[in-house]
């Protein structure tokens, strides 16, 4: 038997794999370098650039570049009036600024479970907790893949009720043809350092309202009068008004740079992960203490940001956490994504959830691992995770 690492064996890489490294070319080296040298650092045309590029990407009317996607699930809130003694519902398997955003503006997070299958948030489990008091619905691309929008466009539509799109894992995912970004009422993306496109911090907000897009772009920088970020350029100086008490929330130049020729390639290194993606699945499909990823419903397209498998552990003599540690000290870096956020501490607290609210969440939640999927990895790379993953398999199952 071969004796994992972390049990005192030899582990299978000697270069620890980073989770999440990003694939950085010589163009975004250069891009930076060049506005390094001009000067000019802060939002200006590269941030133009980058938002028309990102805009026509997506096929969105508007877009709004911004430092986080954090940044932009807040400002969607902002605009649609989102306030004290409102709910807004969200899905419990998610990233913590997800339902963050809804106490920032002092309404309720109330969260709906997912479907054991996807992962995603249940429509059903959605109309249930609609009041009178919801205002809006979060919805998350979980893994970059698309919700059953035809079904949650149903309930805003009859609740009257506007959608939020987390697309933090999703800016290359369609649904039913259509492209994410160009359907809720805002969807917001991330840029964050991990992400399929990435700008080290940075995140997109789009729409198709015209005063929503107009109201999100004053708000997100101190809410002064419009294009406030030529104040300092040849153009000349202008007064300007403040508005509205916005927020700092702009992207600069810096950032964009990477952005720029990120989503050049953001077709191609898709297509990348979609091949190493192929490969877990046919290496891990006979094994019965993992659990796969839902295979794609027809005619919607998965963003392939992370893969997470489930690990059986009543059929293993570790737990997940255990797991991870072990994939560790083999030299592979993985990650969760997520453990379910009703159980942390402020939400506990603020909110009074608990165990045994949400049970699919929590299900998914102890269970989820995220193997490396990133188009900087070699087939070598995924062929040592494999290898990690199966040695660790063979070496703790019960039977
Ligand atoms: C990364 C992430 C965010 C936050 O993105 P930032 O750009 O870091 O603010 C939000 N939601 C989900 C699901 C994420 O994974």
């Amino acid at each position: 038997m071969n004796t994992p690492a972390i049990e005192g064996g030899s582990p299978i890489r000697k270069q620890f794999l980073v989770f999440g490294k990003p694939k950085i070319t010589k163009k975004e080296i250069e891009e930076v370098l060049d506005t390094i040298r001009s000067g000019w650092l802060g939002t200006g045309p590269k941030t133009k650039k980058f938002e028309e590029k990102f805009r026509q990407y997506i096929g969105s009317k508007h877009a709004i570049a911004l430092n986080s996607c954090t940044a932009g699930l807040h400002l969607a809130l902002d605009v649609l009036g989102i306030k004290d003694g409102d709910e807004v519902i969200t899905t419990p398997l998610t990233f913590s600024s997800t339902a963050n955003v809804i106490a920032h503006h002092h309404a309720k997070p109330i969260f709906a479970d997912i479907f054991k299958g996807t992962w995603n948030i249940d429509p059903q489990e959605i109309e249930k907790k609609i009041t009178k008091r919801t205002k809006a619905i979060i919805s998350v691309d979980l893994h970059g893949r698309p919700c059953d929008y035809d079904a949650i466009l149903k309930l805003t539509k009859k609740h009257k009720l506007f959608l939020v799109e987390d697309a933090a894992h999703a800016a290359e995912a369609m649904y039913k043809d259509k492209k994410v970004g160009t359907f809720a009422d805002f969807t917001a993306f991330s840029f964050y350092v991990t992400k399929n496109i990435m700008t080290g911090e940075g995140g997109m907000l789009t729409t198709n309202d015209d005063t929503w897009a107009n109201e999100a772009r004053i708000r997100s920088l101190h809410g002064i009068s419009k294009d406030a970020w030529k104040r300092y350029s040849a153009e000349g100086f202008s007064p300007y008004e403040t508005l509205y008490p916005g927020y700092k929330y702009n992207m600069m130049d810096l950032v964009a740079s990477f952005g720029l020729h990120q989503l050049s390639n953001v077709e191609k290194n898709l297509k990348v992960r979609q091949k190493y993606w192929h490969m877990y699945n046919e290496a891990f499909k006979d094994i019965s203490e993992l659990t796969l990823p839902a295979p794609e419903e027809q005619h919607t397209r998965h963003g392939r940001h992370l893969y997470a498998i489930l690990l059986q552990t009543e059929k293993l003599k570790i737990d997940r956490n255990r797991f991870l540690d072990a994939m560790k000290t083999e030299g592979i870096g993985t990650g969760i994504h997520f453990t379910a956020l009703h159980l942390h501490k402020f939400f506990r607290e603020a909110y009074g959830y608990k165990k045994g609210d949400f049970p699919n969440a929590e299900y998914v939640g102890d269970r989820t691992l995220s193997l490396p999927l990133s188009p900087s990895m070699t087939s070598q790379d995924v062929q040592d995770v494999i290898a990690a993953v199966l040695k660790l398999v063979k070496y703790y199952r019960k039977s």
